[in-house]
């Protein structure tokens, strides 16, 4: 056995509604944890990417989610002007808990001109919100989208699960969803080469306290207990995954095995 723990992989993790970014983001470095960094606005996108900066493991990702399009539809502008300065892309998304249908019409408008812009640059890894909405995200997705799309905390039914893989989406699995019984039910059916970890903390607590990145360790024992394997093979499984995601640019370091 190796001394030196397989690294992680938070794939959704909101850095800035934490008071101590900066302790974090060493947790991340000392300990390996590949994040990214979700911003929910394209106006709170520079700190972030500032905050991440320095760092190997952590990338800011750019976004805008569904549930603040009512407020900050003025900023898709500025979103998709950002887009050409980095690879990571979200929040973003669908959120029908809202009936509104101009509300909607307007949050679809967003992601579908996110996804076009995406598709200019080919390589962008969107981490993408479907709550209530999973089979109209994953038909904007549609079967050819030239980017990896990852569908974070997925809630969708098992037939829309299905379609997700076809259209060739990742899903990011957290503490959250293994606690549940739906959530297990969901993360069973998905192919072991497309399972990602995430933590979508703060709004993911575990043990009472807001979630931090190396809390996939939760998700990653309930996966394993899922799988019936030991946790090391589900980390150093998803770690690949996540290798197979920023290939074929370097913008993350390459792990270490
Ligand atoms: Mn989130």
């Amino acid at each position: 056995m190796s001394q030196t723990p397989v690294k992680l992989v938070d794939a959704h993790f909101h850095l800035d509604l934490y008071k101590e970014p900066s302790a974090i983001l060493s947790e991340c470095e000392t300990r390996g944890v590949y994040t990214i960094a979700v911003t929910n606005a394209p106006s709170v996108f520079a700190h972030t990417q500032r905050l991440a900066g320095q760092t190997k493991h952590v990338r800011a990702a750019l976004g805008l989610h569904p549930e603040l399009v009512a407020s900050h539809f003025h900023e898709l502008p500025d979103l998709l002007r950002l887009m050409e300065q980095t690879r990571y892309i979200g929040e973003i998304g669908l959120d029908h808990v809202t009936s509104d249908m101009a509300l909607r019409q307007k949050q679809r408008e967003v992601f579908e001109a996110v996804l076009l812009r995406a598709a200019d640059f080919g390589d962008r890894i969107l981490t993408v919100h479907s709550r209530r909405a999973a089979s109209d995200v994953i038909a904007c997705v549609g079967n050819a989208f030239p980017g990896t799309v990852i569908l974070h905390w997925f809630s969708g039914s098992r037939r829309e699960l299905h379609a997700g893989l076809e259209a060739g989406c990742y899903f990011s699995v957290n503490p959250a969803m293994i606690k549940s019984k739906t959530g297990s039910a969901l993360i069973r059916e998905i192919p072991r080469n497309r399972l990602l970890t995430e933590t979508d903390g703060p709004f993911v607590e575990v043990d009472g306290r807001r979630a931090l990145p190396s809390d996939v360790r939760y998700a990653i024992d309930g996966i394993a207990k899922l799988w019936n394997v030991d946790p090391a093979e589900v980390a150093s499984t998803v770690l690949s995954n996540f290798r197979a995601v920023v290939e074929p640019r370097t913008a993350l370091e390459q792990p270490a095995e």
